[in-house]
C-alpha cells in the first residue's frame, strides 16, 4: 500500500513529553510568549515516572553542593511551595526524620548534615534518642536528623494545573503522538511523528526515560554528547495499617537511592519504598513495572531496623517507578544534565537527561533554566534562604 507523505507544520516551540518536567517547561515557555505544542506519546499527562514517585517535596539535603540537583531542588522547592499555595493545591510540610540505627549511620548523618549546610540548607536539627521517644515513639533509632522543610504534594493536581497554565496561554498537548526521529533543515529542527513533519524553532526534549535515545535519533546531534543511561527500578509496598508516624521516616541513604523509607500520602496512608533494583536491560520499553511479592522480605527487614513494630503480613505490593540514571551501579550518583547547542551542536534543541529524584521538586526551577537556555542566557542561582 502506498504511504501518504506526512503533513508538514511550522511550529514555534515543541516540548516532547507531558511529564511534570515537560509540563513545567511548556507552561514557562508559554508564559514567556512562546507558542507551545507538547507532543505526548501516551493519552494523558504524567503517565510515566511523574505518576510513579513518592510525591515528596525534597529540601536538598543529599546532593553535592552547587550541583544542578542541589540548586534546582532548593530553588525548585521554593517555587513549588509558592505555586501550590497560590493555586490551592494540596501539600503538607510534615517534615522528615532521617534515622541512624547504629554508630556508622550516625557518621553518615553527620556527613549529610554538613553536605546540607554547604548547599544552603541550614535548618536541619539533631534529635537524640530520648527526644525521639516523644517525637516519634514507634521509632527505634540511635539518633535522627529532622528536616522540617520536607513535605508531600498532590503531584497530579500540580501537573493538571500546569496543563491549565499552558492552555490559558494558548498552548496545547497533542496526545497519542510519538516523536520517532528528527533532523535539521535550514536552521530548523524537523521532528517526525507517524503522521506529521514538524518544523520547529525550539525543541525541548523532556522525554524522561526515553530522552537520550530520542536525542540520538535527531540527525545532527553529536552522539558523543549523549550520556549512557542506566535504569534502576524502585518498587513500593503499601499497608492498610494505621500509620504510627506523623513525619516521613527515612533511613540513612543506601547505594543508588535514599533507602526504603516510609512516606505518607495526603490522606495519611503509609507507603514503603522505593528500593533500588538495577535493571540489566537499559531499554525502558522493555521495563516491567510489576512489583514482585517476593521483594517483601527485604522490605520487612529494612523497615524493622527502625520500626520494629511493623506487623507480620502488613505489606502489600503497590506500584513501581524507574529511575533514569546517568551513572552505573556502584558509581557516585551523577547530576542532572541539561544540554543545548554548546554540547550537542544543534541550535534550538534542549535535552534534559537523567531527571530522576528530585525532579518533581526541581521541575519549576528546571523550567526556568530551560527558558533561559532558549534565550541564550545561562542561569545563575540565588540560593539565599533556600531549602528551608
Ligand atoms: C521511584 C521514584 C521515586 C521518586 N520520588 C520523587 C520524590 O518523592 N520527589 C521528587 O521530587 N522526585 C521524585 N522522583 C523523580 C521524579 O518522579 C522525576 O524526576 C520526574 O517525574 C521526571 O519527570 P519527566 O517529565 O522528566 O519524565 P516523565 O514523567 O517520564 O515524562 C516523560 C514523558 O515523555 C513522554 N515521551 C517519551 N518519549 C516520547 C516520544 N518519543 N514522543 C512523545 N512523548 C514521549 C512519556 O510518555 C512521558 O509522559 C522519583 C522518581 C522515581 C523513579
Amino acid at each position: 500500500m502506498k504511504r501518504t507523505a506526512p503533513e508538514t507544520h511550522d511550529c514555534d516551540c515543541v516540548v516532547i513529553g507531558a511529564g511534570v518536567v515537560g509540563l513545567a517547561c511548556a507552561a514557562q515557555l508559554a508564559r514567556a510568549g512562546r507558542e507551545v505544542l507538547v507532543l505526548e506519546k501516551n493519552n494523558m499527562i504524567g503517565s510515566e515516572t511523574s505518576s510513579r514517585n513518592s510525591e515528596v517535596i525534597h529540601a536538598g539535603i543529599y546532593y553535592p553542593p552547587q550541583s544542578l540537583k542541589a540548586q534546582t531542588c532548593i530553588s525548585g522547592r521554593r517555587l513549588l511551595i509558592q505555586y501550590v499555595k497560590e493555586r490551592h493545591i494540596d501539600f503538607h510540610l510534615c517534615g522528615k526524620l532521617i534515622v541512624a540505627t547504629n554508630d556508622d549511620e550516625v557518621i553518615t548523618l553527620e556527613k549529610l548534615h554538613t553536605n546540607a549546610r554547604d548547599s544552603g540548607v541550614s535548618n536541619l536539627e539533631w534529635i537524640d534518642q530520648s527526644q525521639l521517644s516523644t517525637v516519634e515513639p514507634a521509632l527505634s533509632a540511635t539518633a535522627a536528623l529532622l528536616s522540617p522543610g520536607t513535605g508531600i504534594v498532590d503531584s497530579h493536581h500540580f501537573m493538571t494545573s500546569l496543563h491549565g497554565d499552558l492552555e490559558d496561554q494558548g498552548g496545547m498537548i497533542a496526545f497519542g503522538t510519538s516523536v520517532d526521529s528528527g533532523t535539521v533543515e535550514n536552521d530548523k529542527i524537523v521532528l517526525f511523528t507517524d503522521t506529521a513533519k514538524l518544523k520547529c524553532e525550539t525543541v525541548v526534549n523532556a522525554a524522561g526515560l526515553y530522552a537520550p535515545a530520542l536525542a540520538g535519533t535527531i540527525e545532527g546531534v553529536n552522539v558523543r554528547s549523549l550520556p549512557r543511561q542506566h535504569l534502576a527500578k524502585g518498587s513500593y509496598f503499601t499497608s492498610s495499617e494505621r500509620s504510627p508516624f506523623r513525619r516521613l521516616i527515612y533511613p540513612a541513604p543506601a547505594d543508588g537511592g535514599l533507602g526504603v523509607h516510609v512516606t505518607l500520602d495526603l490522606a495519611g496512608r503509609m507507603r514503603f519504598g522505593p528500593d533500588v533494583e538495577w535493571l540489566e536491560e537499559d531499554n525502558p520499553s522493555a521495563a516491567d513495572y510489576r512489583v514482585e511479592h517476593g521483594r517483601a522480605d527485604r522490605f520487612y527487614h529494612a523497615i524493622r531496623k527502625y520500626w520494629p513494630g511493623l506487623p507480620d503480613g502488613a505489606l502489600a505490593p503497590d506500584y513501581a517507578g524507574i529511575r533514569p540514571k546517568l551513572s552505573p551501579k556502584g558509581a557516585p550518583a551523577a547530576d542532572f544534565q541539561i544540554q543545548d547547542e554548546r554540547e550537542h551542536g544543534v541550535p534550538g534543541l534542549i535535552n534534559l537527561f537523567g531527571i530522576e529524584s528530585p525532579g518533581l521538586t526541581a521541575s519549576l526551577a528546571l523550567a526556568e533554566i530551560v527558558l533561559d537556555r532558549t534565550q541564550n542566557n545561562p542561569r545563575s542561582f540565588d540560593l539565599v534562604g533556600g531549602g528551608a
